[in-house]
């Protein structure tokens, strides 16, 4: 069993090995990602946020769309990106109780493989977009607080420091 990574934990800078595929092994694990997602209430979550050194990450379309899908990205690319950007407030599973405004491109459009090892692109606008950018900074060992000046960090130290104690769910 897996268990939801935390700020604090060094595995989440870490940048991830790509994933050979197929493999019938990784499946366990996609289903440690959606179980933990679920139990968090999250939209989406990325490999090493569960300790999984892998370049994959999973969203709950049920979210996004509304249908009652996952999705699941092996080695992603981005392969392109709107010119326009909007401002959205972000949290992340592994940082409970903080949030930030990060400015990023309305839509992106992204390589990736599928569980089966077939290449496909996708494309997301909006909130799906926003999801994707968010998993694969994660996938480059990049979270949400480092998109925030040193003074606006001063105001966040002592959550920090909670949430490195392991006193945030
Ligand atoms: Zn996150």
């Amino acid at each position: 069993m897996n268990k939801l990574i935390k700020y604090g934990d060094k595995t989440l800078r870490k940048i991830p090995e790509l994933l050979i595929l197929p493999d019938k092994s990784h499946r366990e694990k996609i289903d440690e990602m959606v179980r933990i997602c679920v139990e968090h209430h999250g939209y989406a979550i990325a490999g090493n946020q569960i300790g999984w050194d892998a370049k994959a990450f999973i969203v709950r379309m049920e979210h996004i769309t509304g249908k009652d899908e996952v999705l699941v990205i092996f080695n992603p690319e981005l392969i392109g990106f709107s010119e326009e950007e909007v401002d959205f407030d972000e949290s992340c599973l592994s940082l409970p109780s903080i949030k930030v405004k990060i400015r990023r491109p309305n839509e992106v459009r992204i390589k990736y493989f599928t569980e089966e090892g077939k290449e496909e692109i996708i494309e997301g606008k909006g909130l799906l977009a926003r999801v994707f950018q968010h998993e694969m900074d994660h996938l480059r060992g990049k979270l949400i607080i480092d998109y925030m000046t040193p003074l606006e960090k001063t105001f966040i130290k002592n959550k920090l420091k909670r949430i490195k104690r392991g006193q945030f769910d």
